[in-house]
């Protein structure tokens, strides 16, 4: 065989991809284990039956051809609408190029921001992908820390040390895995050094329909950002529409006639009868979205009550977004060595903070993604598993 190129075969890095307990918890559960799972960020509502008969009745009507490139203009027209209103910013069907789910989109945005070798910013703990995305365009992601004595909000003055000579800085509220909505103070400071540096700022706002408290201000109505703002979106959260792949990316109308051509020569666009679909389910309007966001709050509340004041276990209200990231340094293991134990123990499985960077060391992020009563239940029986080792240190 010939070999693969270096690109692809270190496109994860050295630290392993974080998914392990996530994969152990996958064949446990094929081996008919009866787990609890609360890693991934995937809604257990799936997506809404009227947006399912809408793709249906496309597809019937024929959208099952090559659909075009950019997207269909009607669903760029309404994310133009959707964003325009967020952002206080006129955008046109042009800012936008739908893409197959933010992920490609981040991929994209890289690509259109970054050349080989340039030094891309992201700001850790992070959702899982963003390395190897940054290592996938031939860049070189350089992380800077939001730790969890600063409600992991990003320490600006270490991000103004590393911006000088970087190219871009990839940005998440509300933020997985941390929940944090990041405040006036981290969004101005981002701004100010974005410009002194002279970044692409990629903001993935994937969240942007789960905030709990605080508000949510996109990185692109922030003054002096025009024109050096992608802001990465998608119906997978918004919508439950996690398999659909339906996503965008939204900036300036060069940088999207750039992203056009890429797309022209990877994807080839989206399936329209998808973008049908997200047509329609755009046309719900916000309250479709809240509906869809609901049960994240009840549960958010859920562990909230159940942790208050408790002596081992710590975390912060989360702000936004559909996980909350538990302290578990009062166990005396790290996060992987929690996470582990509680999948063996308990049969519940979470992530641990370690697989999002370093910053969340001895944390592990729960998914609030199952039914209320299942849900409640896999929470006990994380705080049983951590009252047990705290009660038996010499274990860990
Ligand atoms: N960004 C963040 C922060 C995410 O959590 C996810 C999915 N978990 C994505 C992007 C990608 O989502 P999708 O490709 O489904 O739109």
């Amino acid at each position: 065989m010939p070999t693969p190129s270096t690109r692809i075969t270190t496109l994860t890095g050295s630290d392993g991809d974080g998914w392990e307990i996530f994969y152990r918890a996958r064949a446990m559960k094929a081996a008919g284990e009866p787990v609890l799972e609360l890693t991934i960020g995937e809604h257990d509502i799936g997506t809404a039956p009227a947006i399912l008969d809408e793709m249906h009745r496309a597809a019937r009507a024929g959208h099952t051809g090559y659909a075009a490139v950019p997207g269909i203009r009607p669903l760029r027209e309404a994310v133009a609408a959707r964003l325009g209103a967020q952002h206080g910013r006129a955008y046109g069907p042009d800012n936008i190029l739908i893409v197959p789910g933010g992920q490609a989109g981040l991929f994209a945005a890289h690509h259109a921001a970054c050349d080989e070798g340039d030094r891309a910013l992201l700001i850790d703990p992070y959702y899982a992908t963003y390395p190897g995305t940054i290592r996938a365009v031939g860049a070189v992601p350089v992380a800077v820390p939001a730790l969890p004595d600063a409600g992991f909000q990003p320490d600006l003055d270490a991000l103004a040390q590393a911006a000088p000579g970087a190219r871009s800085l990839l940005v998440n509220s509300p933020n997985n895995p941390t929940g944090a909505v990041y405040s006036d103070a981290s969004l101005e400071g981002i701004a100010r050094i974005a410009r002194e540096a002279d970044l692409w700022v990629i903001s993935d706002e994937v969240y942007d329909s789960q905030v709990w408290a605080g508000r949510h201000r996109p990185m692109a109505s922030l003054k002096g950002m025009e024109g050096r703002v992608l802001t990465v979106g998608s119906l997978s959260k918004s919508h439950a529409m996690t398999g659909s792949r339906l996503g965008w990316v939204a900036g300036p109308e060069e940088v999207v006639a750039h992203l056009v051509n890429l797309a022209t020569h990877t994807t080839y666009g989206v399936p329209g009868y998808i973008q049908e679909a997200g047509l329609f389910a755009l046309s719900q309007g916000p309250e479709a979205e809240a509906a869809v966001a609901a049960p994240f709050r009840r549960r958010r509340q859920i562990v909230m009550d159940r942790i208050a004041g408790h002596r081992v276990l710590r975390a912060a209200p989360p702000e936004g977004a559909m996980y909350v990231m538990l302290d578990v340094r009062g166990t005396g293991l790290s996060g992987d060595g929690f996470a582990a134990r509680l999948l063996e123990e308990e049969r519940v499985a979470v992530m641990p903070g370690e697989s999002f960077g370093r910053a969340a060391a001895g944390h592990v992020r729960v998914a609030l993604t199952l039914p209320d009563e299942a849900f409640a239940q896999a929470i006990d029986r994380l705080v049983a598993c951590a009252e047990r080792i705290a009660a038996a240190p010499g274990r860990g």
